[in-house]
């Protein structure tokens, strides 16, 4: 194979079967329009409905279309990667969800807005349609969390992973290979000049999501984990903190004892100190575990994926050469 494509479109994809033709659909009427040359690259990413099949349907009347089969289901951030990684759009690339929340025609504003100097173009949500107050609320409290915490990298709020690439930015990108990855952060932490572009997000088209509140807990223990070692030194100034305010009322018990002769009672307070430094010591134990854990996880240093089958697109203009394999 030695075709050459201008962009490429990734597109993680997990139980999507029901939005795909639509999504094909929608993102050909787009790129049609771009005038580039282009691919489309599906990762199935161990679906368990009729998303593979319905890939190789697509694939079978469109010689646009790469498409990436993971073994297993790896998650969104690792699948996003795989993609990443078997694109091959010289000038760049482009991340989108199968979903359509993200609507395929803001891709023609990325790539006009996109130049020689500018690297990245990231979608920034004006609206959430069919999100719930609280799913919005602890959205916003996780952004202004991180750009506190993010030492010198500012994720830029209400932006998923929707967004335009420069070839040398993520060739840049592609060489952070750990396992913990949180892609929001990654791509900010390359750099490079980028530029927002405001748009509206649509609710889910059809399926639906596979996030739930515990895991984007654990996305944004991700997210502070992997950017920030500020929670560990946050114990450290917690113990400060305790061991002051322990200090002055040690001095106390003994100017007290002094004055008044010792007394017995204390077991309320006492077993109130005791429980709250227990609950404090655990917190914190826990907290160190959070890293250790990950620091476990990235020393195995094993593959980030593996692939089963990979389907390049077969030419851009001539469709006869259709087939698949
Ligand atoms: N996705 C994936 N692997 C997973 C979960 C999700 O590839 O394990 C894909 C999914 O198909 C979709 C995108 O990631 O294209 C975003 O997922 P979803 O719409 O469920 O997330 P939300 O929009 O609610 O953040
Ligand atoms: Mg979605």
């Amino acid at each position: 194979m030695s075709a050459e494509v201008d962009l490429s479109i990734v597109v993680p994809c997990y139980n999507e079967h029901l939005v795909l033709p639509e999504f094909h659909k929608r993102l050909c009427a787009v790129m049609d329009a771009v005038g580039q040359t282009w691919e489309v690259v599906y990762v199935n990413d161990g679906s368990t409905d009729q998303t593979l099949a319905t890939i190789r349907d697509l694939e079978r009347q469109d010689p646009r279309i790469s498409s990436v089969n993971l073994s297993r289901n790896f998650g969104k951030e690792i699948a996003l990667t795989a993609g990443l990684d078997y694109a091959r759009g010289t000038d760049g690339v482009v991340v989108i969800d199968a979903d359509l929340q993200d609507p395929p025609e803001v891709i023609q504003e990325m790539i006009a807005a996109r130049s020689d100097d500018v690297d990245m173009v990231y979608a920034r949500r004006r609206l959430r349609k069919g999100e719930s107050l609280l799913k919005r609320l602890t959205s916003w409290g996780f952004y202004r969390i991180m750009t506190k915490l993010g030492n010198r990298i500012v994720i830029p709020p209400d932006t998923g992973d929707f967004r335009f690439m420069s070839r040398r930015l993520l060739n840049d990108l592609l060489q952070m290979r750990e396992r913990h990855r949180f892609m929001k952060g990654l791509f900010c932490w390359v750099g490079y000049p980028s530029k927002e572009l405001l748009y509206d997000r649509a609710p889910r088209l059809g399926g639906k999501t596979s996030f739930n509140y515990w895991s984007l807990w654990n996305l944004a223990l991700e997210g502070i984990t992997s950017f920030s070692v500020l929670p560990l030194q946050l114990a450290t100034y917690l113990g400060f903190a305790v061991s002051f305010f322990a200090a002055f009322y040690g001095v106390w018990v003994i100017i007290f004892t002094v004055i008044s002769g010792s007394h017995v009672p204390g077991y309320p307070s006492l077993m109130t100190v005791i429980l709250f430094l227990g609950g404090i010591q655990l917190m914190t134990l826990g907290l160190i575990g959070e890293y250790v854990g990950r620091i476990f996880n990235e020393t195995k240093n094993r593959p980030l994926y593996f692939v089963e089958s990979y389907h390049p697109f077969t030419s851009q203009l001539d469709s006869e050469e259709n087939s698949v394999g």
